[in-house]
């Protein structure tokens, strides 16, 4: 199940969370601006591959791993509906790394994901040792949306990344797209 509808009539934010301290100016900011446009086709991505997860009746989670170059990597979507709940993408991606990437390549990379790491993942990133972390919907969001869906709480309590990986730089959420990403959950917990 893929969107292009819905992923045309988005339009990328006017201004990204820490925009407003960000004290580059001119030329410097124009650089900063075209590397967050190629950072949005990652976190589109994301999506989509959160869509394919509820296309196959998973969870719509999904996940890009992207090298120091800007080169994607691998990717994966939520497969936990066979019953083995630790396979989220953010696991598999940062399990991937560590069989095919160096230290200083995995240091250099960057996880794109529709929805911020739950403890499990953010621990896995952190003991591999990737990079940045950019999320298109906060785990704070999810339990927001979840809760007023009457979905049942988690068995991992979701604290954000900060709290299990401290050192690792982590950017979101993405306004505009995070909508999506409810409707997505939205529809996976209503069937509609
Ligand atoms: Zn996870």
């Amino acid at each position: 199940m893929r969107t292009p509808g819905s992923r045309q009539a988005w339009r990328p934010p006017i201004r990204w969370p820490g925009d407003r301290a960000d004290p580059r100016i001119g030329r410097e900011r124009e650089v900063a601006v075209v590397v967050r446009e190629e950072e949005l086709r990652h976190l589109r991505r994301c999506v989509e591959l959160a869509a394919e997860a509820l296309s196959v009746g998973d969870e719509p989670f999904g996940s890009v791993l992207v090298s120091g170059e800007g080169k994607v990597l691998a990717e994966d979507h939520n497969r936990v509906a066979g019953g083995d709940h630790t396979r989220h993408p953010e696991f598999e991606l940062a399990r991937w790394s560590a069989a095919h990437l160096t230290p200083g390549e995995r240091a250099a990379a960057t996880v794109y994901t529709s929805g911020e790491h739950c403890p499990m993942c953010a621990a896995a990133h952190g003991w591999v040792g990737l990079g940045r972390i950019v999320y298109v919907a906060s785990s704070a969001q999810l339990v927001s949306w979840l809760a007023e869906l009457g979905v049942p709480e988690p068995p991992v309590r979701p604290l954000p990344v900060s709290e299990v990986a401290p050192r690792v730089v982590v950017e979101g959420p993405v306004p505009g797209l995070d909508e999506e990403v409810r409707e997505l959950h939205r529809r996976f917990h209503r069937g509609a």
